[in-house]
């Protein structure tokens, strides 16, 4: 079986948004009022903490999602993707709340209803408006389209509304599009994706606290640490994965509760050992353990890898990173065959670290190596997948790179 490992490259962003706009005036007849980006995310680490309060140290891609987009003073969204070939949909903002529109165009429309209910204000929330998606981030693979989807649209509305693009004001749109994702498209997620694709700057990753929705940057110059950050997409995705995103959510809510803690962010991870004691009496007290573990080390691990990133030592975080995979694994239990064997065929293909990556089941996963292994680590992965007779996986260079903005 052929096996040579396939990148999935960005376009070039000024070009990518200037064909936009051409198209945009074929599709509706009118020149845009302008075009504008958002990037899908990686997680450096810090996985399933962003609902218990926890640490994440996300990073934005250099794959975005585009859109072109016009106001209008009807109340209409109208709005196309190049990505949905069934064509154009049309939402009367009025109709729009939970679960309503349902399919792809709720990551759009939900978005200014989403943005009044968030103190914005202005009849372009209203008045709806004429939109022409172009995404560049896969879909479901854990990287995050969802989010640069609402991101683009977002900053869109936030600009042509005046609002401040600073980082509160960036704070405040990522806000908006949690709750755009989570009442209308209906996807119980965390604050983290949106975050990133709002604030991260090229560059760097950041260190987002989701106790307080603080950010503070990363500087991450991998090409400068003669390294590369090598997404995988596996292109494998269980179909139990939303059950049981939402059954970890409960297991650490009832742990909290135990506890007698908020979120399990609260736990000193000098008192772990006394906190697992108390956890393990319940009537599941080994998964409950288990869970919490998992949560407390993750977020210990996030505040260690930035430590060491703030102290120029990118090569070092790899013991990290590996750790952090083996806690999902083992103690959260959400990760899956394909990304196991990712993680493994890279670290034995010389990574320095490796781990699952986003909510897990599936997606992606991403790998520390030196710049001049990126090639070799790709295809011993492709290889092994193809030796199991597993679907080819989907490679990716992450770049850090800057989060959502206008490009026209
Ligand atoms: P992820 O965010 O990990 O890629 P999700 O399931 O959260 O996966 O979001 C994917 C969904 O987001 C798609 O099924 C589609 O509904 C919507 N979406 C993302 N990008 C686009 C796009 N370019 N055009 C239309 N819909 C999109
Ligand atoms: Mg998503």
């Amino acid at each position: 079986m052929n096996s040579t490992p396939e990148f999935f490259d960005a376009p070039e962003r000024a070009s990518a948004a200037t064909a936009l706009a051409a198209a945009f005036r074929d599709a509706f007849g009118t020149d845009p009022a302008g075009v504008w980006s958002a990037p899908g995310r990686v997680n450096l680490v810090g996985e399933h903490v962003d609902y218990t309060g926890g640490l994440c140290l996300p990073l934005a891609l250099p794959h975005r999602t585009f859109v072109a987009l016009n106001p209008r003073a009807d109340g209409v969204v109208r709005v196309r993707s190049r990505q949905e070939a069934a064509g154009e949909v049309v939402v009367t903002l009025a109709d729009v709340g939970a679960g309503s529109p349902d399919g792809w165009a709720a990551y759009v429309a939900g978005v200014p209803w989403a943005m009044g209910r968030k103190g914005f204000d202005g009849d372009l929330l209203t008045g709806g408006f004429d939109a022409l998606v172009d995404g560049h981030v896969p879909y479901g693979s854990g990287l995050s389209s969802s989010a640069a989807l609402e991101c683009a649209v977002a900053v869109a509305l936030g600009d042509l509304l005046g609002a401040p693009l600073d980082d509160a004001g960036r704070a405040a749109l990522a806000g908006a599009c949690v709750l755009a994702e989570n009442v209308v498209a209906g996807a119980n997620t965390g604050g983290m994706d949106q975050a990133a694709s709002l604030r991260c700057h090229e560059g760097g990753a950041i260190l987002l606290d989701t106790r307080d929705d603080t950010v503070s940057q990363v500087a991450l110059d991998l090409a400068g640490a003669g390294l590369a950050l090598l997404v995988v997409d596996t292109r494998a995705e269980h179909s139990h994965a939303g059950g049981e995103y939402g059954q970890r959510r409960a297991d650490v809510e009832r742990a909290a509760e135990i506890l007698g803690v908020p979120t399990l962010r609260e736990v000193d991870p000098a008192d772990l050992d006394a906190a697992l004691e108390r956890v393990g009496s319940a009537p599941d007290g080994d998964v409950l353990r288990r869970r919490v573990r998992h949560a407390v080390t993750e977020i210990d691990r996030v505040a260690r890898t930035a430590e060491l990133l703030r102290a120029g030592r990118a090569g070092d975080v790899g013991g990290l990173l590996d750790a952090s995979h083996d806690s999902l694994r083992d103690d959260y239990e959400v990760s899956c065959r394909e990304l196991d064997l990712t993680v493994d065929v890279a670290r034995a293909h010389g990574a320095l670290g490796a781990r699952m990556t986003g909510g897990g089941f599936g997606g992606s996963a991403i790998a520390l190596v030196a710049a001049d292994r990126v090639g070799a680590v790709a295809d011993a992965v492709a290889a092994a997948f193809a030796e199991q007779d597993l679907r080819a996986p989907r490679f990716l260079a992450a770049l850090p790179s800057e989060g959502a903005g206008r490009d026209l």
